[in-house]
């Protein structure tokens, strides 16, 4: 199994503060049977990590893991908040995509989605990458009005929800809103966003397990098939986007 998103470099943002942090999620992370972790240090106001700095800490992290033997491969990505010059950073190296493929993450803030958005969704699909909103599930303003992440999606950007998400982990609004995304085809992959072994660890294992039991293995199989489709840089699978209808009024008519 492969988690495309993962805060285990060490020192880089509020993930994984040593090289010993970093060997415990690893070790986690096989536990759960995770073979591949796409690393994805935050590229915000708070951290700023450039494409160099991430592929040479990738490179490091990979030798460790060798010399610690555990049995698992680390790529290099990256989660880009969003901001007005996406477009420019990579064009000048600051910015990277996901395991060098043609598929970049970006986040909102979690409380709104910037005007500036669509315009910029549709930019970078004009540089040939395909974006990835991160977790929409926990955004106050998608939750409120999911019709705008129809809209992105149905414009050709992608999601991903989070693993932690959909276990409940986040409340239960969180957890059914993730299940809506699941069932109105507007989410492509299933990720951990593991930040440590505490509070916010991996947890791929206990939402596919949720998923299998309440979509059945054919969903399982389309969101690991995705995520191994992703780092081989093939054209994931996906069906055509709903929009979530909800039943606002249950109970009045
Ligand atoms: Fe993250």
């Amino acid at each position: 199994m492969i988690d495309i998103h993962c805060h285990i470099l060490p020192g880089m943002d509020d993930g994984a503060q040593t090289i010993a942090d970093s060997l415990d999620m690893a070790k986690e992370a096989v536990r759960e049977g995770i073979s591949s972790i796409i690393a994805t240090p935050h590229h915000n106001q708070s951290y700023r990590n450039t494409k160099d700095e991430i592929i040479d800490a990738v490179i490091d992290l990979n030798n460790s893991l060798k010399e610690a033997s555990i049995p698992l491969e680390i790529l290099p990505g990256q989660e880009v908040r969003i901001y007005g010059e996406i477009v420019e950073g990579l064009n000048n190296g600051e910015i990277l995509s996901l395991s060098q493929s043609q598929y970049m993450f970006i986040e909102f803030p979690s409380n709104h989605v910037p005007r500036y958005a669509e315009k910029l969704l549709f930019d970078i699909q004009l540089q040939g990458l395909i974006p990835i909103i991160v977790h929409p599930e926990r955004n106050k303003q998608l939750m409120e009005q999911p019709d705008l992440l129809y809209q992105f999606v149905e414009k050709g950007a992608l999601t991903q929800v989070t693993a932690s998400s959909l276990c409940g982990y986040f409340g239960k609004n969180i957890k059914k809103f993730s299940e809506q995304l699941i069932e109105f085809n507007l989410t492509h992959f299933i990720a951990s966003d593991a930040h440590n072994v505490k509070n916010r660890t991996f947890k791929m294992a206990e939402a596919l397990d949720a998923v299998d039991s309440k979509y059945g293995p054919d969903m399982v199989y389309l969101f690991k098939e995705n995520a191994e489709l992703l780092v081989e840089n093939s054209n994931i699978m996906k069906e055509l986007p709903e929009r979530i209808k909800r039943k606002k009024f249950l109970g009045i008519f």
